[in-house]
């Protein structure tokens, strides 16, 4: 008999097993129906030893002190601080904008304040911000709006900025000094030996048992478990009762070069040519010292694995019916990004899923957090 069954082995799934089976005791089945641990953040290493990141580049980051000292239990850190480059009008620029940016493409010499003129002078003003497009050309202007996000969001969504909810890009990152780091958290870190090194560490306890490769609907009904974590698609737990919940999907193509470097920056966006949006060079990332190098394309899609809710009110108001079908359904608790709908980044997964394990504990969060 096993006190909850978690449907999901990554971060969601992963951090309410440790809680559950270290700090309250439990006994706990992870079941997923990949053939690994680490949900979309696991990596690992490709036939010629590179470390890779499999379903696209995972960088963490957060804010959140209590998020990291948490994580930190289970992996050391390599500190690294990302960054990104857009290739437009043939140069390689910073992105998110910067004075670097506006000064190399137009050629100028400009300085902060300089910037923030030239910026308010073509920012056009729009009367009721509705769309990503009245976000992006209110802040800096048709021409950079052009430049980087509206060919990089029609790949990326298939859809024009205009067609895009506000909350898409509820607000434009400018920088008006040279400052080229993508996110500006106080904790950005990688862990030093890998994602799945890290999850393997979350689920080593004997009260935890792992099965992979099984779809939890295959099981469900051979076992005996108290109550159930759902992480995965709120939809399909509803059998798409009212219809399925639309994403947005992409397909990786690795490739291994058989030279130490491939570009200059971890990221490079095209934002206007190519049918990918991005190229990572994962050794940037991973530190790893190699003789060849690894990196992946990233072509946006309709169909395929669920990745990116696509955020358009008729959506939202889809999974409100869900998710008040998911309240009346006692027993079952659902969390994470696939089961609540919602992009979110891993500190704020791992954030829901801590708070989630406060309230099945009786806890306060600081409580919880106590290691057993
Ligand atoms: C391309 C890309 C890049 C990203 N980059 C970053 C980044 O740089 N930094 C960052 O902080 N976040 C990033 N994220 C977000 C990050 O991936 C998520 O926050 C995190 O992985 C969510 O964890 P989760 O446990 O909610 O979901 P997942 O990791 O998706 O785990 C859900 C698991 O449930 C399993 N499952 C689903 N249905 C079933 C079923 N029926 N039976 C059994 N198992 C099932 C799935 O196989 C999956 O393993 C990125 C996301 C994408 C798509």
């Amino acid at each position: 008999m096993f006190d909850y069954l978690i449907v999901g082995a990554g971060f969601a799934g992963s951090v309410l097993a440790e809680r559950l089976a270290r700090g309250s005791q439990c006994r706990v089945l992870v079941v997923d129906k990949r053939n690994h641990i680490g949900g979309n953040a696991y990596d690992c290493y490709d036939k010629h030893g590179l470390l890779i990141h499999k379903y696209g580049p995972h960088i963490f980051h957060t804010a959140s002190a209590d998020i990291f000292n948490y994580l930190s239990r289970f992996t050391e850190w390599r500190q690294y601080q990302h960054r990104v480059r857009a290739c437009v009008d043939g140069r390689l620029v910073p992105i998110p904008i910067n004075l670097e940016t506006v000064n190399e493409l137009y050629g100028l010499s400009l300085d902060g304040k300089g910037m923030k003129d030239y910026l308010a002078s073509v920012a056009e003003k729009v009367a009721e911000v509705k769309t990503s497009e009245d976000v992006v050309v209110g802040s800096v202007g048709r021409e950079l709006y052009e430049k980087f996000f509206r060919g990089y969001t029609r790949k990326q969504w298939g859809l024009d900025p205009s067609e895009l909810d506000a909350q898409v890009t509820a607000r434009v990152p400018v920088r008006y000094n040279r400052d080229d780091r993508y996110f500006l958290d106080s904790y950005q870190a990688m862990p030093a030996r890998g994602f799945t090194h890290m999850f393997g560490n979350m689920l080593d306890h004997p009260n935890i048992k792992v099965l992979l490769n099984t779809d939890y609907r295959e099981i469900i009904n051979e076992i005996e478990y108290g109550e159930l974590i759902f992480t995965g698609p709120i939809d399909e737990f509803f059998d798409c009762r009212f219809g399925k919940l639309p994403y947005r999907s992409l397909e990786f193509k690795h490739e291994t070069h058989f030279k130490e470097v491939f570009q200059s920056a971890p990221v490079v966006n095209y934002p206007n040519d190519y049918a990918y949006t991005r190229i990572t060079e994962f050794k940037y990332l991973t530190g790893q010292e190699h003789p060849f190098t690894s990196i992946v394309y990233e072509f946006p899609k309709a169909e395929g694995d669920p990745y990116y809710p696509i955020p358009r009110p008729d959506n939202a108001a889809l999974y409100k019916k869900y998710h008040a079908l998911a309240q009346e359904t006692p027993g079952v608790h659902f969390v994470g990004r696939l089961a609540t709908y919602r992009y979110y980044n891993m500190d704020q997964v791992v954030g829901q899923a801590l708070t989630l394990y406060a309230k099945l504990a009786g806890a306060k969060r600081s409580e919880a957090l106590a290691t057993a």
